[in-house]
C-alpha cells in the first residue's frame, strides 16, 4: 500500500484530463522517467485554484506529487512551457491532440520513455513555432508517427522485402499492414491482403523514417504523396492499436470546412464543439472548457 508521506518531483506533459467530482480533475500526464501517470489535481476546477493555470492540456510543467492509494496527488505545479502560440490555432490544437493521443495509446505506467519524451517535446515546440505552415506540420505528424513506431518497436519494414529479404527496388511494391511492411513484386503480388504501394510513397516513408526532423524541415512533397503516406501510416497505426483514434476524426472534419474557416477571418480559438452536432475531440473539448 502506498505511503502517503512520500512524494516525488517530475516534469510532465498533460496528455489528457477529465473532470472528477465537483472541483477536481484527473490528469493523464507523460513523464520522462515514470512513463504515463494518472494524477489528481484537487480543487483545480475552482476559480481560486492556484494550480489550474499550470495544468492546461499540452503544457510542460514541473510537478510535485504526493503518493496516494488511488491516484497520486499534485501538490505543486509550475509551468515550464505553455505553448501559447499553439493554443491560438485550432489546426495546431488538433495536431497536438493527435500527438498526445498517440503517446497515450502507446505508452504505459512506470517505464522509462526518455526518447519518446524528447520526441513529444520536439513536436510540441515545432507546432508552437509554425502554425501557418500546414504542409510542413502535416509532414511533422508523419515523421512523428514513424519515429514513435520505431521507438516503441513497431517500425514498419520499408527497406527489405518481408518475404525474401531482398532490398526493395524503386518499383511498385506491395504493402501488407498485418505483416508490418512491404514485399517485393515477386513475393507480394499474390499475397492476400497486400496492396500496391507507389514508389514515391515508399520513398518518402523511408526518408522520414531515417532522418532527424532538423534535416527534414524544408522538405516539400506533393499533395498526392503526402495523402498516400498519411493513409498508409493511419491504417498501420489502427492495425497495431486495434482501434481508431479520436483526434484523426477531428482532423479530417477540420479539413472538410476550409471555406468556412477562411471566410470567418477569426482566429481558431472558438470552441470546436457543436459545429456539426457530433462529439468533438475530447482533447479540444477539454481545452475549450472555460476554466480560467
Ligand atoms: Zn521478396
Amino acid at each position: 500500500m502506498a505511503d502517503r508521506s512520500r512524494s516525488y518531483r517530475t516534469r510532465a506533459v498533460i496528455l489528457r484530463r477529465r473532470n472528477y467530482s465537483d472541483a477536481d480533475r484527473i490528469l493523464t500526464v507523460f513523464t520522462p522517467r515514470m512513463g504515463k501517470r494518472m494524477l489528481i489535481a484537487k480543487g483545480s476546477r475552482k476559480t481560486t485554484s492556484r494550480q489550474a493555470g499550470h495544468l492546461e492540456l499540452f503544457s510542460h510543467a514541473n510537478l510535485q506529487v504526493a503518493q496516494a492509494r488511488t491516484w497520486d496527488i499534485i501538490t505543486e505545479s509550475a509551468t515550464l512551457e505553455s505553448f501559447l502560440q499553439l493554443r491560438k490555432d485550432l489546426d495546431s490544437i488538433s495536431r497536438a491532440a493527435y500527438i498526445c493521443e498517440l503517446v497515450d495509446a502507446f505508452t504505459a505506467e512506470d517505464d522509462d520513455y526518455e526518447p519518446v519524451w524528447e520526441l513529444l517535446l520536439l513536436c510540441l515546440r515545432e507546432l508552437d513555432g509554425a502554425s501557418d505552415d500546414a504542409e510542413r506540420l502535416d509532414l511533422l505528424l508523419r515523421w512523428f508517427e514513424l519515429q514513435l513506431l520505431r521507438l516503441m518497436g513497431f517500425q514498419p519494414e520499408l527497406f527489405a522485402c518481408l518475404g525474401c529479404g531482398d532490398d526493395l527496388q524503386p518499383v511498385e511494391n506491395f504493402l501488407q499492414l498485418n505483416a508490418g511492411g512491404v514485399f517485393c513484386p515477386n513475393c507480394g503480388r499474390a499475397l492476400r491482403g497486400a496492396e500496391p504501394i507507389n514508389p514515391s510513397t515508399l520513398r518518402i516513408l523511408r526518408h522520414l523514417s531515417r532522418n532527424q526532423w532538423q534535416s527534414l524541415r524544408g522538405l516539400r512533397i506533393g499533395r498526392t504523396t503526402a495523402l498516400a503516406a498519411e493513409s498508409v501510416l493511419q491504417r498501420y497505426l489502427v492495425t497495431i492499436l486495434e482501434r481508431g483514434l479520436n483526434s484523426t476524426d477531428f482532423i479530417y472534419r477540420l479539413r472538410q470546412v476550409p471555406a468556412e474557416r477562411a471566410g470567418s477571418g477569426e482566429p481558431a480559438t472558438r470552441s470546436a464543439a457543436g459545429r456539426d452536432g457530433r462529439r468533438p475531440l475530447d482533447a479540444a473539448n477539454s481545452y475549450s472548457e472555460a476554466d480560467r
